[in-house]
């Protein structure tokens, strides 16, 4: 339940929040620091974008010479958003699942700022945690499963495409490992009763009858045209809990998700390498132009935490470790090139300005340039969907 019973209370609170003295008093870290201390600061509420996973290894998209044209050209994709939209999937999914082997979980480690929203997590701050990501890292950083929402979905879950039915994870962590294509096994679903005419004529075959499935199974990731997650819309009431929000990473051009930062009344901070949205434009707005992991660090050490935070950090190691650290192959080149592609989710209203803006971001959709980005999200069957 919302501490805000009417509309009515939610506006005097809106237009108190815009009449008061700011509750942040110093517009830098410090000032964020002695509000996080202050009892006035018990929930907080982060948002987070592809910028908090950089440090987890992923490249700019902009930067020459990573061999990005030449690693999707062997994908031989139409264009390169079609790896992400269902029509396409639909037809073809061995594009989609040779790059999702080189996205499977568990090859990337959270970072200090994963780490970092454990922690508030721990020291039940957390109200809630809202990530465009797809790499699953804050579940890797321990960050209990019911205080994140997924807003573009994960490869946390999957499903089948056709019957909607969950796919087991052991199965799709194998299908993920060698590139192969997950099919639905169970049995198939009868007709649904705008079919049952074709069925009564068609079917007859008792083969067809006790025929499994077979639908391509989907992690649960947010394609290009698909609707956000329930999840995503059922946690708008945690905007209004939340005396404070932090946005990580983010460049806020990406609705609805960016839309967030506009529902509630409590002061927010901006942590990104560059300006965001229209933060900076609200009395009780903190903009921190610096890296996240460089942020949290040291708002860490303000509250007293960074050892608590580098125990955190310290968990989230690779069991495991492939090639040495600092050496890197093409292969690993592409891994990381490929996480952040898989950041790219679709909102098929979203203006084509937008779309154009998002995928120069921090996301580069694929290193084509706007032209063609443009050009791509407005050809037939290419839904106008990116994210940063
Ligand atoms: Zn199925």
């Amino acid at each position: 339940m919302s501490r805000f019973e009417t509309h009515q209370e939610l506006i005097a609170a809106m237009m108190a929040r815009q009449a008061a003295q700011p509750v942040i008093e110093t517009k830098d870290i410090d000032g964020v620091i002695r509000y996080m201390k202050s009892d006035k600061c018990k929930k907080i509420m982060v948002m987070a974008g592809a910028g908090i996973s950089t440090s987890a290894g992923i490249p700019d998209f902009r930067t020459p010479g990573t061999g990005l044209y030449d690693n999707l050209a062997k994908l031989n994709l139409p264009y390169p958003q079609a790896v992400f939209e269902l029509g396409y999937f639909r037809q073809n999914p061995q594009a989609f699942y040779t790059l999702a082997k080189e996205l499977a979980p568990g090859r990337f480690r959270p970072t200090i700022t994963h780490a970092f929203v454990k922690l508030l997590a721990d020291k039940d701050l957390l109200e809630v945690c809202y990530t465009q990501n797809i790499d699953t890292l804050e579940r890797r950083a321990g960050v209990p499963p019911n205080a994140i929402i997924e807003a573009h979905g994960s490869f946390a879950t999957q499903r089948c495409i056709e019957c909607k039915r969950p796919f087991p994870d052991a199965t799709m962590a194998a299908h993920l490992r060698d590139g192969s294509i997950p099919r639905c096994q169970l049995d198939r679903l009868p007709p649904a009763d705008d079919a049952k005419e074709h069925r009564d004529t068609a079917a007859e075959s008792s083969e067809t009858e006790t025929d499994v499935c077979n639908g391509i199974v989907k992690p649960d990731i947010v394609f290009f045209g698909e609707p956000l997650p329930k999840a995503f819309f059922d946690g708008f009431p945690h905007t209004l809990e939340a005396d404070l929000l932090l946005i990580m990473g983010t460049s806020l051009k990406v609705h609805p998700f960016a839309d967030l930062a506009d529902m509630g009344v409590c002061p927010r901070v901006l942590i990104n390498r560059d300006p965001a949205g229209d933060i900076g434009s609200n009395h009780d707005d903190v903009v921190l132009l610096m890296s996240c992991d460089d942020a949290v660090r040291e708002i860490a050490r303000g509250m007293g935490w960074e050892e608590e935070l580098d125990a955190v950090w310290a968990k989230t190691a690779l069991a495991t470790s492939g090639a040495p650290a600092g050496e890197t192959t093409v292969q690993q080149e592409l891994e990381r090139i490929l996480e952040n592609v898989g950041n790219v989710v679709g909102k098929k209203e979203q203006a084509q300005t937008e779309i154009v803006d998002d995928l120069a971001g921090s996301f580069a959709m694929l290193a084509v340039d706007r032209e063609e980005r443009a050009a791509a999200s407005g050809s037939p069957g290419a839904p106008a969907l990116a994210q940063e």
